[in-house]
């Protein structure tokens, strides 16, 4: 995919995520690689409006460059950390929805599944979802947990934050990302009353999500 190509794809990405809900005011922050780098969001701007010439070109090294001289999401060395773990995979999706980010900031929530497996489509493209302790968002040590967790699955729930999911294509992530947001919804309605899927169930499908 060549950079051209790839900017109505990430536009039309931002709006729809915006659009759908699953962002407010200048929160959440995608990635897309493309032949010359890697498109990211712009720091400090909502998803709604943003432009061609909004968007910013980040290398692997950390240098970037932007047409109206904007600077990449605070995040954006979570996003690199993520596709230096995965050289397979092409974008990246981090929202800051209520539903997971309520999941998220739950007392006595379980750090290696922190939502119940409720439906065959949330496990075979989520399953088991770690739930990172709290870290400053930008931070070096966010990077540094979320790298081995994105190396093994394709996404996490970061606590008191929200989730992040990786894909081989932009549609492929945003549906990971919209699996949890609807799957924590499910676990809110449900609170104590859910009936989880048993391991032998998920199992028994025909993949369960944990790579691709
Ligand atoms: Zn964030």
């Amino acid at each position: 995919m060549n950079h051209t190509g790839s900017i109505q794809l990430f536009l039309d990405t931002c709006h729809l995520i915006h659009a759908k809900g699953l962002v407010s005011g200048s929160g959440g922050n995608i990635s897309l690689r493309c032949d010359d780098g890697i498109l990211i969001t712009p720091s400090g701007r909502s998803l709604e409006s943003l432009k061609e010439e909004d968007l910013v070109l980040l290398q692997m090294d950390g240098s970037c460059t932007c047409p109206n001289g904007g600077i990449p999401s605070k995040e954006w060395r979570m996003h690199l950390a993520c596709y230096h773990a995965r050289p397979d995979v092409s974008a990246l999706v981090h929202v800051h929805s209520s539903n997971a980010v309520a999941v998220s900031c739950m007392k006595d929530a379980d750090s290696s599944c922190a939502i119940p497996v409720y439906t065959p489509g949330y496990s075979m493209r989520v399953g088991e979802l770690p739930l990172l302790p709290y870290m400053t968002p930008g931070s070096v040590e966010l990077c540094d947990h979320v790298f081995p967790l994105i190396a093994e699955r394709n996404s996490v729930l970061l606590a008191n934050h929200g989730p992040l999911a990786v894909g081989r294509s932009m549609e492929e992530a945003l549906n990971i990302i919209e699996e949890i947001e609807d799957e924590a919804k499910l676990f809110l309605l449900l609170g104590d009353r859910g009936i989880a899927m048993t391991k032998a169930q998920q199992n028994a499908l025909p993949s369960h999500g944990l790579r691709f």
